[in-house]
């Protein structure tokens, strides 16, 4: 089984620290992580850190391979990146970012033929629900159709680690829960290591195998959904008076009533 170990990771801009030597318990491959916290907490700046795109001290091991120090490109084989604001006006359509992604490092099997990139792209973007959109212009899409062909990209190139910055903000309902339901089977049909950054505490607590609680730049809980999400952590956290409750179907709700003095 793979797993992801964090520790004591020291990550900033310049000379501003963000996240100061956070350690966590392994992360550990076929399960979701839902990392939440308020805003400004840290949690796009960890996951860059993660994706090698910030100078970073500390370790971060995959199955005992340090990936600090890494090369980008050969990080990039094992841990693919969402951002949660993609990139604007690329002149590209959805399956030409998909093949350049391909080709930009090797994946795991080594470089694909032209055909076979193909074949995996389309398969890629028909799990999706959007193989439609496959020649259309990303700077054409509407905010919910740039998250899936963003998570179509990060996809590809079939990662071990898979960092999702906010995926599901700017899409319906609908789509909201396909593509969690689609991040966790690929997550326990490959054993992925997922870390994904979710605003929504009703969907972290429904698709989480486990929770990451950042606040400040620390680390403020790892655990279980019921471990995590208690009253008492969202006061603190987060500021704000709430209820923790099982809906009919069993699933934690989370009711926020009120803004606690600051
Ligand atoms: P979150 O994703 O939890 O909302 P971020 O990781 O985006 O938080 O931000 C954490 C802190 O880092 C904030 O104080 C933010 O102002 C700062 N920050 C984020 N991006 C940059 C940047 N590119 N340069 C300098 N500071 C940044
Ligand atoms: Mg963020």
């Amino acid at each position: 089984m793979k797993q992801l170990e964090i520790q004591g990771l020291t990550l900033g801009y310049g000379r501003r620290e963000i996240l100061h030597g956070a350690s966590l318990d392994a992360l550990r491959g076929g399960a979701i992580t839902a990392l939440i916290g308020p805003n400004g907490a840290g949690k796009s700046t960890l996951l860059r850190g993660l994706a090698g795109l910030l100078p970073a001290r500390g370790s971060v091991r995959l199955d005992g391979q340090e990936m600090i120090g890494l090369r980008l490109e050969h990080r990039a084989r094992h841990i693919a990146y969402m951002p949660q604001s993609l990139p604007q006006g690329v002149a590209l359509t959805v399956m030409e970012a998909l093949l350049g992604a391909l080709r930009a490092s090797p994946t795991a099997e080594g470089q694909l033929s032209a055909s076979a990139a193909t074949e995996r792209a389309l398969d890629l973007l028909e799990q999706l629900g959007i193989p439609h959109l496959a020649l259309v212009g990303l700077d054409r899409l509407s905010g919910g159709q740039r998250q899936l062909a963003g998570l179509a990209q990060a996809l590809v190139r079939r990662p071990q680690v898979l960092l999702l910055d906010e995926p599901t903000s700017a899409l319906d309902l609908r789509y909201q829960l396909s593509v969690m339901e689609l991040v966790r089977k690929l997550t326990r049909q490959h054993g992925l290591v997922t870390v994904v950054v979710v605003h929504d505490l009703a969907l972290a607590a429904r698709y989480a195998d486990e929770v990451v609680m950042l606040a400040g730049g620390t680390i403020r809980a790892q655990g279980t959904p019921e471990a995590t999400l208690t009253p008492a952590m969202l006061a603190e956290v987060y500021g704000v008076s709430a209820r923790v409750e099982r809906c009919s179907h069993g699933h934690l709700q989370v009711l926020a009533d009120a803004a606690l003095p600051a």
